[in-house]
């Protein structure tokens, strides 16, 4: 009992001191400090004039070096609006290449508003002289280079070394031309195992439609493969060297425009679809994404 009742005479000397640091009118605080204090909740300025942090910019995400860079592939010349086609040309830079640059010129010339390009896979022992700047003006027109190894063997029966000089040669070649170390790829023969998919290091490209224009069919054969078979997302097949490509191809570009395509390199097309191509794969289309690779 004695303990109950020492406990509020020891505290009083605490409660008058709390007592004492309640502002009061009277107090020594300074009358303005009390009113911004107990008006506080209603004159806080509005949510929107504070001072709100930014929020941190998210991570750049890290580059894969797998994946086929096309940031830097100029797709403002295609028309959303038509189904895209890829035409390649293999055995590049051949007999017949300035007559096939010709044909596109004169195409595009004609048509601003739904240019042409392709992808030419080269091969480094084709070159001459003029193969570089011959190659050059193919990239002024729209044109990507591809490798197509320097010599046309049959690289499944290649060892890592030889295999990897076959490609490094070509790329080197084709820097000249258009400033960039690394290609896509086209096997010769199509010919691949895994050795030469682990040892390529960009997408390797086959094809969904084979002219066969090297077996000697005629201008109008390589146009009625094309257009019995084409389809948005298809990449055709044709070569270097032989003038049916060209008279077929002087048909193909006119009759797909008026279709409703328009014809591009494969990197435009792949970019143009959201199609990401991935080291070492395999691709024979590039289609758009909600119709499936
Ligand atoms: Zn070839």
């Amino acid at each position: 009992m004695k303990k109950r009742c020492i406990l509020p005479i020891l505290c009083l000397p605490f409660l008058c001191a709390a007592c004492k640091s309640v502002p009061t009118p009277s107090s020594s605080e300074p009358p303005q400090a009390i009113e911004e204090e107990l008006q506080e909740p209603t004159t806080l300025p509005p949510p929107e004039h504070k001072p709100v942090p930014l929020p941190e910019p998210p991570p750049e995400p890290p580059v894969d070096p797998d994946i086929w860079d096309v940031s830097d592939v100029d797709i403002s010349a295609i028309d959303q609006s038509r189904k895209l086609i890829s035409f390649t040309f293999d055995d590049a830079p051949a007999r017949t290449i300035e007559n096939i640059l010709a044909v596109f010129a004169a195409f595009n010339e004609n048509n601003p508003d739904c240019p042409a390009s392709a992808t030419l896979f080269c091969n480094g022992c084709l070159f001459d002289s003029s193969s570089v700047s011959t190659l050059h003006a193919a990239c002024a027109l729209g044109f990507e280079l591809g490798n197509h190894t320097y010599a046309h063997f049959d690289l499944t029966t290649l060892s890592e070394p030889t295999l990897q000089a076959e490609i490094d040669k070509t790329d080197a070649l084709l820097e000249q031309a258009d400033g960039k170390p690394r290609h896509l790829f086209r096997a010769p023969y199509g010919r691949l195992n895994d050795l030469v998919r682990a040892t390529v290091q960009t997408p390797i490209l086959d094809w969904t439609i084979d002219t066969l224009d090297w077996t000697g069919v005629t201008a109008d054969e390589i146009y009625q493969t094309v257009w019995s078979q084409k389809f948005s997302g298809a990449i055709v097949l044709m070569h270097d060297g032989h003038d049916q490509t060209v008279d077929a191809l002087k048909r193909l570009l006119p009759d797909l425009k008026a279709e409703g395509y328009q014809v591009v390199s494969i990197s435009k097309m792949a970019k143009a679809h959201g199609v990401t191509m991935r080291r070492g794969n395999v691709y024979i289309r590039a289609r758009k994404k909600e119709i499936g690779n």
